[in-house]
């Protein structure tokens, strides 16, 4: 189902006329309104009427996650408090939070791009989404929670936690969508495997809108197995709004980004050069629609690619890869760069092995260690070492031809590695905390 025919399909040239239109809106509201803005250009020697269609954005400066930090909390709003509606909080996974405030427009717009991905995976007025994203600063579950009450559909809104009670209420009010982290839905999928009272045949459960952290198609092939779900990516950033600046069609080949609202790029991010179609770089998003705080080419640090062809669904709003991870999220081992989306990959290629694992980045004298730990499936744990011998043979090797790293694995029993509700950690990196 499309739920903005208009948008999601507009002809490419239409959708250029949109976006040099509402660029030269917000740079204009941007220099005018936030004196960061007006001192940034005037560096850069930018007017707001140089700005004559999108090509020229490349005209215009950069915003960091540190520039949001140093103008922390209301530094880069653009209009008086009196039209403020909602304040959240980045989840601060990689230091102090980013406050994000939103006028009712803003709200409006933030819940249509919800309600495009959930259209796209057929959700309407006949479903009950189960929305277990947390509620609170950060934006999955009142994100999630004002897409699904803009489909029509019902909104269940039990946050993130209390796990078994979760699985219960997914039985009894029948739940026939799950929102919530790729990472949670896999520890409740664990939670409905060992329970005695929900039953998985018992559950209405269709499909699954998972997203706030990188996951793989690895880990999406076993949430469609353990849930009996279709489970499409959703993705978003709180400086955008929040959850819904894009999702995956029926097709799952690329998630598709409202580019009406938010304006891509990638960029070199050694450079800051825009790359040429189709070559894996930074991500940055302008916001085209943002009234409250409207942001200018925001690099968001996480690392994909776009493609522009038309999916077959009928969109053709560009279409992105699943993101590797966030530029800050890449170790560097022994000189080798490891993303920790690329061990879930490998991981989740061997049927043996649950797709939980945790890594632990030391210094040993001077070399780093790289110890990975994962989990047997029941059926093939064993707690005595020798049988355990033939499972790490093969993972050992492919993740050293895969990745170029050497890991000490350890296996564990199964459900021995936390789980997360939310965004799940899992790495520890000590090197930073000795000399
Ligand atoms: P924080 O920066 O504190 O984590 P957010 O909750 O705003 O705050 O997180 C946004 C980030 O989450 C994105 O920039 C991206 O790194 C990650 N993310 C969100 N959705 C997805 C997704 N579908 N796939 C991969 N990463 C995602
Ligand atoms: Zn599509």
């Amino acid at each position: 189902m499309i739920y903005n025919a208009k948008m999601e399909c507009m002809s490419r040239e239409d959708m250029r006329k949109l976006q040099s239109e509402r660029l030269q809106k917000i740079v204009k509201t941007c220099y005018e309104k936030v004196p960061f803005y007006t001192r940034k250009m005037d560096e850069l020697g930018v007017k707001p009427e140089d700005i004559k269609s999108i090509d020229d954005i490349v005209k215009l400066p950069f915003t960091t996650k540190h520039d949001l930090r140093d103008e922390y909390p209301y530094g880069l709003q653009a209009v008086p408090q009196s039209e403020i509606r909602r304040v959240h909080a980045s989840s601060g996974t990689t230091g102090k939070p980013v406050v994000a405030t939103y006028t009712q427009n803003d709200l409006d717009h933030w819940a249509e791009g919800v309600a495009r991905v959930l259209a796209a995976g057929g959700v309407g007025k006949e479903d009950v989404v189960q929305v277990s994203y947390g509620y609170g600063l950060f934006t999955g579950g009142l994100g999630a929670h004002d897409g699904a009450n803009k489909v029509g559909a019902v909104q269940l809104p039990t946050s993130a936690g209390n796990s078994e009670k979760q699985t219960m209420l997914m039985q009894d009010l029948g739940s026939t969508v799950l929102a919530c982290t790729p990472s949670y839905a896999l520890h409740l999928a664990e939670v409905i495997e060992n329970s005695d009272k929900v039953n998985l045949k018992d559950l209405k459960l269709r499909v699954g809108f998972f997203g706030a952290e990188p996951w793989t198609e690895g880990m999406r092939r076993e949430l469609q197995s353990k849930l009996g779900i279709k489970a499409y990516d959703i993705y978003g950033l709180t400086e955008m709004s929040g959850p819904g600046v894009g999702g995956e069609c029926d097709c799952q080949d690329g998630t598709h980004l409202w580019e009406d609202m938010f304006f891509p790029e990638i960029i070199n991010p050694e450079t800051l050069q825009p790359c040429a179609p189709g070559e894996f770089g930074e991500l940055v998003f302008t916001s085209l629609c943002k009234e409250a705080m409207p942001i200018i080419r925001y690099r968001t640090r996480d690392l994909t690619r776009l493609n522009y062809g038309k999916c077959a669904c009928g969109r053709t709003a560009v279409r992105m890869d699943r993101i590797l991870g966030r530029s800050d999220d890449m170790l560097i081992v022994r000189g080798v760069n490891v993303f920790p989306s690329q061990i879930e990959t490998v991981l989740t290629e061997f049927p043996v092995f649950t797709p939980q694992y945790f890594i632990t980045i030391d210094r040993k004298g001077n070399e780093d260690s790289f110890d990975l730990d994962v989990e047997l499936r029941t059926e093939f744990f064993s707690p005595n070492p020798s049988k355990q011998m033939p499972y790490i043979k093969p993972l050992y090797d492919r993740i050293v031809s895969l990745c170029g790293i050497k890991p000490n694995i350890h296996i564990k029993e199964p459900g021995a590695i936390t789980r997360s509700i939310g965004k799940a950690k899992h790495v520890e990196d000590k090197r930073n905390f000795r000399g």
